[in-house]
């Protein structure tokens, strides 16, 4: 019997929803993303080790991460009609 563990990071999917990627420029699926550090046994991540790090968004259509601020920025692109 032997035990196999190390130490690694974990994604996990926090949000998601639809944007305008400035990157690719199209209106595609988005997922906020956050890692964090996890101790894990047999490859099960079980005990977190760090503070979650700063969450990133990633464009569905180019794969690019980049930060949420992006959201917020795509958000002020929609301007109500005067
Ligand atoms: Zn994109």
């Amino acid at each position: 019997m032997f035990f196999i563990f190390g130490v690694g990071p974990k994604t996990v999917k926090t949000a998601q929803g639809q944007f305008k990627c400035p990157v690719c420029r199209s209106y595609s699926g988005y997922e906020i993303k956050q890692q964090r550090n996890y101790f894990s046994l047999f490859f099960i991540p079980l005990i977190p080790l760090s503070k979650p790090k700063s969450r990133q968004v990633q464009c569905l259509h180019c794969g690019t991460f980049m930060p949420t601020l992006v959201l917020q920025q795509a958000e002020s692109d929609v301007r109500p009609n005067e």
